[in-house]
Order: structure tokens, then sequence, then C-alpha cells
């Protein structure tokens, strides 16, 4: 008799089994596509981030008032450094980031397996979930092959939406809503920001270290530091990935949205200015666009000029007056590229939103609108920033509600 079912054998899913056999439940975990764990696989480029040393719901996101802090009591990054190293997976520490020793994903997701094999979780793969009803304290699991799985608890851990090629879709929002769940609007996030700026193409495949800001309605939202990398289409990179929740959401919400660069941010407007000056002293002879040669990236140097309105490249340095260096002084510090979106959930790492955080007991994960039905990882309402804490989220959640799933359970049978 099967005392749990799992439904998504993702980062999430596979720790709830893991937990609940662990605390003595015969488990059976159901994954749509041919593998389990497939989106693991490519997880930090392929070397899995697998989490951050400093995690803390201040690196997550929700559009809920509700405190989600316990599944990282419950299991923080210790506890989760434990539970792999036990299985034979060394961290390696880089910053604040965590990930394998080996360097690998694939051997996050090969020690999970032999792990799920040890504890002889019955794992069926090709095996799509298309709905779930309770009848007799039971929960009776119907899949697309017909087949239909019976087990008093049932955990579900579908996923959200982004990359669709690793087995998300919306079919977990939609078992869980026919459930009576709220979801919250869903958007894509940590993904390429969408740019009507032509100077995005101008400056495509270029990298610049900035501060990058993301405005919405004129209002600054969210500040980042890091390597910008300019596309055809937009920008790119790791602060511009953390922003990008921003701008989906304000493209969700038919708001104007802008991300503003500040090519030397450890620079005031008034020390840029000089800086010009003092180059001009030193290079009269110069166009506009040598000045800058050393100074700026050559392939950000023609787009800025432009940007700034200066009417020709060839003017001579001398030649400037101080409105036109004042405007260069300001693109500098304030080069705009008005946002699009993003580049939707093909490209995205993580989907924000999700079912709504009003509906979870975050001491168990249980669902308060579905009896012996428990909800984890990335269909939740909560979406992390890069660093590997959307990982920790799967794993947390994962390992809470497969503990309390197995647990509440067999303490019940215990007691009949
Ligand atoms: C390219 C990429 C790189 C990333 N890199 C990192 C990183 O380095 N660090 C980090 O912290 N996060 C990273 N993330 C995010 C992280 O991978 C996810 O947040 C995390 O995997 C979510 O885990 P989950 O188990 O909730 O969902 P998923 O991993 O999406 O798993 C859900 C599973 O459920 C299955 N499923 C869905 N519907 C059904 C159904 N109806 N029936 C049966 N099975 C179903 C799916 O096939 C899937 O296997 C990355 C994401 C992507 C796309």
């Amino acid at each position: 008799m099967t005392d749990v079912i799992v439904i998504g054998g993702g980062a999430s899913g596979i720790m709830a089994s893991i937990a609940a056999a662990r605390a003595g439940a015969k488990v059976i975990l159901l994954e749509r596509l041919s593998r389990i764990g497939k989106k693991i696989l490519v997880t930090g480029n392929g070397r899995c981030n697998l989490s951050n040393i400093h995690i803390d719901s201040l690196y997550y996101h929700t559009s809920s008032g509700c405190d989600f802090s316990y599944p990282f009591k419950y299991m923080d990054y210790k506890r989760t450094e434990k539970f792999f190293e036990e299985l034979g997976v060394l961290p390696l520490i880089e910053g604040d980031k965590v990930y394998p020793f080996s360097e690998q994903a694939s051997s996050v997701l090969e020690v999970l397996r032999m792990e799920s094999e040890r504890l002889k979780i019955e794992v069926h793969t090709d095996t799509k979930v298309m709905g779930v009803f309770r009848k007799r304290h039971k929960w009776h699991v119907v899949c697309e092959n017909q087949i239909t799985y019976e087990a008093p608890k049932v955990i579900v851990a579908t996923g959200g939406m982004a990359n669709a090629s690793f087995g998300c879709d919306q079919t977990g929002y939609t078992i869980l809503k026919g459930l009576g769940h709220t979801i919250s609007p869903t958007f894509p996030t940590l993904v390429h920001i969408l740019s009507t700026s032509p100077y995005c193409k101008m400056m495509k495949g270029t990298k610049v270290k900035a501060a990058a800001s993301a405005f919405v309605e004129g209002h600054l939202v969210r500040k980042e530091y890091g390597e910008v990398l300019f596309t055809e289409d937009g920008l790119s990179g790791p602060p511009i990935f953390q922003l990008s929740r921003v701008a989906s959401k304000a493209k969700y919400e038919n708001k104007k949205a802008y991300v503003a660069l500040d090519l030397l941010p450890h620079m005031s407007y008034d020390e840029v200015v000089s800086m010009i000056y003092s180059r001009i002293a030193s290079f009269p002879m110069r166009t506009v666009e040598e000045l800058f040669t050393g100074w700026l990236h050559k392939r950000v140097t023609m787009p800025l000029i432009k940007y700034a309105r200066i009417q020709s490249m060839h003017l001579k340095g001398e030649d400037l007056e101080y409105e036109p260096i004042a405007r260069l002084a300001s693109s500098i510090k304030e080069f705009i590229f008005e946002t699009e979106g993003t580049r939707g959930y093909k490209y995205a790492q993580a989907t924000a939103g999700g079912i709504s955080l009003e509906d979870i007991d975050f001491k168990t994960m249980a669902s308060k609108k579905a009896e012996g039905l428990y909800i984890t990882g990335e269909v939740l309402d909560v979406d992390g920033d890069c660093g590997g804490y959307n990982l920790q989220w799967a794993w947390s959640t994962g390992y809470l509600a497969g503990t309390h799933a197995a647990e509440m359970h067999l303490s019940n049978r215990n007691e009949e």
C-alpha cells in the first residue's frame, strides 16, 4: 500500500520523496518526462548552484504578505550541506554561492537518484498527472496513461512555467486551482530584459561593468551592480537577471519601466565632468570619440555620444562647450533603456507568482484547502534571486513536506 504519492520529479519532488521515504513511508514519484531531475542538469550552467550560504527570506519575492521563512529554519543551508555531504557531494563555495565540488550538476542528480533507489522509492517516468480527487480518505491521482494511483497523502511539486523543455506546463496550477487554491498572477523572472532602445543592437555582444537600476513609472525599484551584456534585443547578464522580475511585472501590469545604467558608478556626476575636462586639457586635438579611448569600452563610446546628442563624432574635444560635456557626463551616469518585458518563460530560470501562500501551512507545507495534500517548490508564489536561492527553496519545502506527509500518515496509521 502506498503512503505518499509525489507529483513531479524535479528538485523539490525528489527531495520530498526522499524525506518521506526516510520517515518510513512507501513512496511513489510520478514524473511526466522520461527521466527525473532533468532541470537540475542545466542549473548553474551545468554546475548547479545548489544553495547559498546566506539563505534569508530577504532574497525571495512573493505577492503575499505571509511569513514563509519556516522552511528555511527547518532546512537551512547547513542542513542542506550536511544532506548532500552524507550522499557524497562535497560543497564548493564561490563568494556566497554553493556548488558541488565536482562542478557537475549531474553529480547532484546522481546522488539523489542513488538515494531514491536505496530507499526503494517507486519512480514512474513518462507519467503525466492529469487530475487528483479525494474519495474515502484517499487521494486518487489520475494519469494521462489511464492509470490511477491511490494514497492517503499527496505532494504536488510540479514546478513553475519556466523553460518548458524541462517538463513544466500549467497542469500543476490547473489541478490545484480545481481543488480551491488561489493563483497569484505569474510572470517569468531571472531572464533577459527586452528593450526598445536602438543602442542595444549597436552594442550587441559587448559586456560592461555597471550599476543597473530598474525604474517603474519613474520610481527606483531595485539596483544591482555587475557585468551587463548588450544583446540584439535588450540587456542580459547577472545584474539584469536580478532586475528582470521588475521589468516582467511592470509589463504584466502595463506600467512604463526602464533600466538606467551607470557606467562609472564609483564616480559622481561632478567627478565625471571634471575627468572629461581634464582629458580635453591633456588631449586637446582628440575628437570626442577619441577622448574616451582607454577610459570607456570602445563599442559603448559611439552610442553614448549619439545618446548625448553630440552633433559630430569628429568634433574636437577642445571645441566642446559646457552643455554637451554635461550631457555626456549625464549619459555616462544614466544611460536609459526603456524595457518591453522579458524574453519570456522559454528563456527564464524561474516563475514569479503561483499558488497563493495564504493557502499553505508553512509549518508542514500542507494545503489549507485540501486535506492530506502538500505543495512545494516553484509552483508556489515564491521566487528567489539568482544565486542558489531557488534550489534551496525547492529542497527546503520538499524536505519539510515529505517528512510531514509521512509522519502524519504513519502516526494516524499506528493509532488506528
Ligand atoms: C536554465 C536554468 C538554470 C537554473 N539555475 C539555477 C541555479 O543554478 N540555482 C538555483 O537555485 N536555481 C536555478 N534554477 C531554478 C531552479 O532550477 C528551479 O527553481 C527548481 O528546479 C524548481 O524546482 P521544482 O521541483 O519546484 O520544479 P521543477 O524543477 O520544474 O520540477 C517540476 C517537475 O514536475 C514535472 N511535472 C510537471 N507537471 C507534471 C505533471 N502534470 N505530472 C507529472 N510530472 C509533472 C516536471 O516535468 C518537472 O520534472 C534554474 C532554472 C533554469 C531553467
